[in-house]
């Protein structure tokens, strides 16, 4: 069922368009006489049509402006890549070269986050009775490692992004929708989280660099052949590495042919490709 958050527990923000603020010698003036001090995070491309300010879960405030996007076009490749998104690699596609691992974020903080998480427990506040400082504290602390491991996996997805997006004129993805909501085990929210960090620094990427993107339905992605088209009857359980067509005989890694599949349901030629195996060549099979 879906909770409802407080009004006392949600943070604060604010919200001004053009009238409501002002920019002047590096400060910003919002209405009703208020002047803040801003540290720039890096300069505004262009004038801000609006401000938004708020109040993190960690308890710091960030003026976050809206500037009209501006495309930086990047120099033609003639090369396409399909991207198809994982639990073990994050990201598999057309080229070798452009796959991506699973970062494992969160890893290293998981027994922080538990010993959190039992802080809580114990300070939780009795029903109607203010929350002690002591728990306050460790929700704080709580926040504060959930966003270390936020901007930890914003920051990879970035760097691939940028490559992918360098590399690549147009970009067939899967048009994945995190499954939070589903009981998950934690390795597949952890997965759930970076799939959905990653994907939305290659969207921005390509905007900004006016690639063209094009957004894959997942159903039945893991089913189609690349080779022939062909559907098989079943999906593949996740176990099975390999994907071998009934109807042409083609044998390929499983997260490759799903990879080739969002390339072509995207309508891009699949000889704008680098790393395709030739026919009769062994087939290598990632470990
Ligand atoms: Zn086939």
């Amino acid at each position: 069922m879906p909770t409802y958050r407080k009004k006392n527990d949600a943070e604060p923000t604010l919200n001004y368009t053009r009238r409501g603020f002002r920019l002047k010698d590096g400060r910003l003036h919002l209405a009703g006489n208020i002047v803040l001090t801003v540290v720039w995070s890096r300069d505004l491309p262009a004038e801000p049509s609006s401000v938004r300010v708020y109040r993190d879960s960690v308890g710091h405030w960030y003026a976050s402006f809206v500037v009209p996007a501006e495309v930086q076009p990047l120099p033609e490749t003639g090369r396409v890549i399909g991207i198809d998104w994982g639990v073990k690699e994050t990201a598999t596609t057309t080229s070798d070269a452009h796959d991506l691992p699973h970062p494992q974020h969160g890893e290293k903080a998981k027994a922080k986050l538990t010993r959190y998480d039992r802080m809580m427990a114990r300070r939780k506040p009795a029903k109607g009775r203010a929350a002690s400082n002591g728990y306050r504290e460790a929700k704080r602390l709580r926040a504060k490692t959930y966003q270390k491991i936020a901007r930890q996996r914003q920051d990879t997805g970035r760097k691939w992004a940028k490559h992918v997006v360098r590399d690549h004129d147009a970009i067939a993805v899967e048009d994945f929708r995190p499954k939070f909501l589903a009981g998950t085990t934690m390795a597949r929210k952890a997965a759930d989280a970076a799939i959905g960090a990653t994907k939305r620094a290659l969207l921005e990427m390509s905007r900004k660099h006016g690639r063209d993107v094009r957004l894959v339905h997942p159903a039945h992605t893991t089913m189609d052949c690349a080779s022939c088209g062909a559907r098989t009857k079943h999906a593949l359980p996740l176990s099975e590495r390999t994907y071998t067509c009934t109807a042409c005989g083609v044998l390929s890694p499983r997260d490759k042919n799903s990879a080739r599949v969002m390339l072509l349901r995207a309508g891009l030629n699949p000889a704008g490709v680098e790393g395709v195996r030739p026919p009769g060549a062994p087939l290598q099979e990632a470990a």
